[in-house]
């Protein structure tokens, strides 16, 4: 029960923070700005962007989950916080 439970509570949190990158502006994994343009797409057929500063090219799915936020989900399972709280924590 238990088990289930937190597993169901990492499913949702990955999906819910998938949604939250893909609406966010995007940004540059190398310089970190955000003058990103669309650059077609892979061969995966994922939309493919490039940065127009340092001309890095990334897919939108690129995972760029920051450090603390990563940190702060590990902790708040490890709280067994319920879902809703941790939605309401990490705003996801
Ligand atoms: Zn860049």
């Amino acid at each position: 029960m238990n088990k289930v439970e937190r597993l169901s509570v990492r499913e949702a949190l990955t999906i819910s923070l998938r949604g939250a990158i893909s609406m966010n502006n995007l940004h540059c994994p190398q310089c970190g700005l955000s003058h990103i343009k669309r650059n077609g797409y892979t061969h995966y057929g994922k939309q493919n962007h490039r940065c127009k500063d340092c001309d890095r090219q990334f897919v939108e799915d690129f995972q760029h989950i920051g450090e603390e936020v990563k940190d702060l989900i590990k902790v708040l399972l490890l709280e067994r916080l319920s879902l809703r709280g941790i939605c309401r924590v990490t705003r996801v």
